[in-house]
């Protein structure tokens, strides 16, 4: 048995924020970032649709990007104080991701993030409060799918926290507020959504459900981000949702070991954070190598190779090319090929080598790892790596 959840209701185009007017409740607290949202006005306008709807409203604002443990827990204290029947998050992966917690938290207040980690355990959520994400990036795709990530900062933990119980009730994927991204982080997130669809589809968890959905991501994908980089208002709408999609797909289907290797090397060096799409995006063309060996996942590979008209008849011949194109898009997006390259060289080699074997170690362990088609040795996720810092070809 399979199970495939979304959101009840999604409203896409230009101007659905609106649809904020038509919700039912009598209290709303809004979960917000840092400002942008507030800057551009969209913050105003949410509260006066709210409003409109005949409800109280109550901000929550600041939630900080990898969003802690603290701002969780003052989040639910603010929701038990409040007693709001919705929970609107908006903004970037942060704040909806925050909020997504401080639910469980507001309903449960006795629940830990120990009994939270346990993937698929949590308790029935939608006692007190639904849930509707309004996301202003496109990458991520928090507003679709049953993710979290919490950082515990005291710890040095990262809590993925994984259950349909916090897919959110109502997503709102309006690309008025994706227009607001610099073209750096378009380019990252929208590589991070290209390997949430690639990923989805060869994932040994993909299924009649999932794979339209990543295709059609992959393409669209493919055909937009670069137009929504160069600051192309329609292919940044077209992204707004392409990486929705993706979400939708990688939230049933779950992701691989480019993810699990992202969630590991972006934390783990003294020389500053390696962002997550750009990540994914250097590592993506080596582990599809890697994957390859693997005949089905290589015949998986083939048929996305395909589905975007890219020449070759064989699969290796298919393989290749999809790896050269995905290649090219990062070159076409200013992204590096390698951690070595990265930020003008930030990532210390020798720092780098030395924690080779605990990162490769603590990568495997990932919770990503599980669905990928090929699972590494830990000398094998250990070349990986290193192929990804100084751009090696991958032969094993
Ligand atoms: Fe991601």
């Amino acid at each position: 048995m399979s199970r495939f959840t979304l959101p009840r209701d999604l409203y896409h185009g230009a101007g659905s924020l609106e649809e904020l007017k038509n919700l039912k409740g009598k209290r709303a607290i809004l979960v917000l970032g840092g400002g942008s949202m507030k800057r551009f006005g969209f913050v105003d306008r949410a509260v006066s649709y709210l409003k409109e709807a005949g409800m109280e409203v109550q901000l929550f604002e600041n939630v900080e990007p990898d969003p802690s443990v603290d701002t969780v827990l003052k989040g639910a204290e603010a929701m038990r104080a409040f007693e709001p029947d919705w929970i609107i998050a908006m903004g970037g992966g942060s704040p909806i991701d925050a909020a997504k917690a401080m639910w469980a938290f507001y309903e449960y207040p006795q629940i830990t993030f120990e009994d939270l980690i346990v993937p698929f355990n949590f308790p029935t959520l939608r006692q007190k409060a639904k849930f509707c994400a309004i996301p202003s990036t496109s990458g991520t795709a928090t507003e679709v799918t049953a993710f979290s990530v919490i950082t515990d900062y005291k710890k040095g933990i990262k809590y993925p926290l994984a259950d349909f119980n916090i897919t959110p009730d109502i997503a709102i994927i309006d690309p008025d507020l994706a227009e607001t991204m610099p073209a750096k982080l378009t380019a990252h997130t929208g590589m991070d959504a290209m390997t949430h669809a690639i990923e989805a589809y060869v994932s040994t968890l993909h299924c009649d459900y999932t794979d339209p959905l990543a295709l059609h991501a992959i393409k669209m994908i493919h055909e937009f981000l670069k137009n929504s980089y160069d600051g192309d208002k329609d292919a940044r709408a077209r992204m707004h949702n392409a990486q929705c999609l993706a979400g939708m797909a990688f939230s049933n289907a779950l992701l691989g070991i480019v993810h699990s290797m992202a969630h590991k090397t972006g934390a783990a060096y003294s020389g500053g954070h390696i962002v997550h799409g750009c990540a994914n995006a250097m590592y993506l063309p080596k582990v599809i190598k890697f994957n390859s060996k693997n005949p089905e996942a290589a015949s998986r590979y083939a048929d996305i190779a395909r589905f975007l008209h890219l020449e070759g008849t064989t699969d290796t011949e298919l393989v290749d090319a999809l790896i050269a194109e995905l290649k090219a898009m990062n070159v076409s997006l200013n992204i590096p090929s390698c951690i070595k390259d990265y930020e003008g060289g930030i990532i210390d080699e020798a720092e780098f080598n030395s924690k080779l074997s605990a990162v490769a170690e603590l990568a495997i362990g990932d919770a990503c790892t599980g669905s990928n088609p090929r699972i590494p040795t830990q000398e094998e996720m250990e070349k990986l790596l290193k192929a990804c810092f100084y751009d090696l070809e991958i032969d094993f």
